[in-house]
């Protein structure tokens, strides 16, 4: 048994990293300068989306976009409860109403078909989530949009580096966010991003990080003596050069991070096929996973124990493992605000009741993968005899 607990997920930082953040502590700029703007390019080229707009948090890159796509109250978008909070939050941030639709039991992203029955005249965006790094049903969801009038706002939190027949998530959706948070793929501490290949939402994205004001304090300093001009009510979700830098070093290593989750999940997928008890994700033809989250799922027709019984014992193996999500609907905020009951996304919480994710991030040695397999075949075995 494990000495120490593994975590579920955990950031990679490298000497190179620590010197890209210590050279911007010694510059000029500490925060709004050259960094942000070679990050961004960096970051579109990677996505291949012609514009990308960097924010303080995921967070904040979704209520951008929500904003962006012009949701205020009366409005309606359609989401996963399969997220975290988050997703939704940002359309209440707008003042519109999120609309809970269920997931497809195989890839656990928003059913189109589930989306289309929950789409009405107030409806005006869908938010899909990449839920794990595995691509929404886009093709479709897109398809819906395009049919009904509605902006696609794709939570890809989970999923830089992942692709979806052959096309680069953030390359797809109408705006695409994603975060920097230090579980993520690429970390800036705290960041987050939106890609977009609409230069008016890309502009609108800009002015909402900024108090809506239409200079970059750069800008100013070269042309006008002082003026600036609010044009609409933003906030101040900027990321700082010193975030920027660490992003840029971070995301040249992307392709060697992606490796090594690929690698992680394929052992997973191979030591634990077959054992009782426990169902394995599942990938759909044409997309390339990107393996955020290893989510497994109980199968209580097999194992004697719940879910939280399993996880428990997990932990006491060593093994941090994790739940990827409480349904959103079902947080007490939501009861008490718009009503929901259990049985409102019947898949989406039976998920939500039997999924564990499993430790995975670049870091793990592989002697860390064999014991989370040894924990797993262990524990599994013991309810599921
Ligand atoms: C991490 C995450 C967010 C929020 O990102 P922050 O950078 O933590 O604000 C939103 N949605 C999903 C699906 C996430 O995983």
């Amino acid at each position: 048994m494990r000495q120490t607990l593994l975590p579920y997920g955990r950031q990679s930082l490298t000497d190179e990293d620590v010197r890209a953040v210590v050279d911007v502590l010694r510059s000029d700029w500490i925060t709004t300068g050259p960094q942000v703007e070679a990050f961004e390019l960096a970051f579109a080229e990677t996505v291949q989306a012609r514009h990308a707009v960097s924010f303080s948090s995921g967070t904040a890159a979704l209520h951008a976009a929500a904003f962006a796509a012009g949701l205020g109250p009366g409005d309606e978008a359609v989401t996963t409860p399969l997220t975290f909070c988050a997703t939704a939050n940002a359309v209440l941030y707008q003042g519109a109403t999120p609309v809970f639709a269920d997931v497809s039991p195989d890839t656990l992203t928003l059913d189109a078909v589930a989306v289309e029955s929950r789409v009405g005249p107030a409806t005006k965006a869908i938010l899909p989530v990449d839920y794990a790094g595995h691509a929404a049903d886009l093709d479709a969801l897109l398809a819906l949009a395009a049919r009904r009038k509605l902006i696609v706002i794709e939570d890809a939190c989970h999923a830089l580096g992942g692709r979806d027949r052959g096309r680069p998530i953030g390359s797809i959706s109408h705006m695409t966010a994603f975060s920097f948070h230090p579980v993520k793929h690429v970390t800036t501490g705290e960041g987050g991003m939106v890609t977009t290949g609409d230069p008016a939402l890309a502009e609108r994205l800009r002015l909402f990080r900024n108090h809506g004001i239409d200079r970059s304090a750069r800008e100013r300093q070269g042309g006008q003596l002082w003026q600036y001009d609010m044009r609409v009510l933003g906030y101040n979700y900027r990321l700082s050069d010193i975030g920027c830098a660490l992003g840029r070093t971070q995301l040249a290593r992307l392709p060697d991070n992606l490796r090594r989750r690929r690698e992680i999940a394929a052992r997973y997928d191979a030591g634990l096929r077959g054992l009782p008890g426990l169902r394995l994700p599942m990938v759909r033809p044409g997309v390339e996973h990107a393996w955020h989250l290893y989510p497994i799922r109980c199968d209580r027709t097999v194992t004697s124990a719940g879910r939280d019984e399993i996880l428990r014992a997990l932990r006491a193996e060593g093994i941090g493992a994790n739940v990827h999500y409480a349904p959103v609907h079902l947080h007490s905020y939501y009861r008490e605000r718009f009503g929901y009951r259990p049985g409102h996304c019947p898949i989406a919480e039976d998920v939500s009741a039997n999924e564990i994710s499993l430790p995975l991030f670049p870091g793990m040695t592989d002697s860390d993968v064999e014991d989370v397999l040894s924990a797993v075949t262990k524990v599994f075995g013991y309810w599921s005899a």
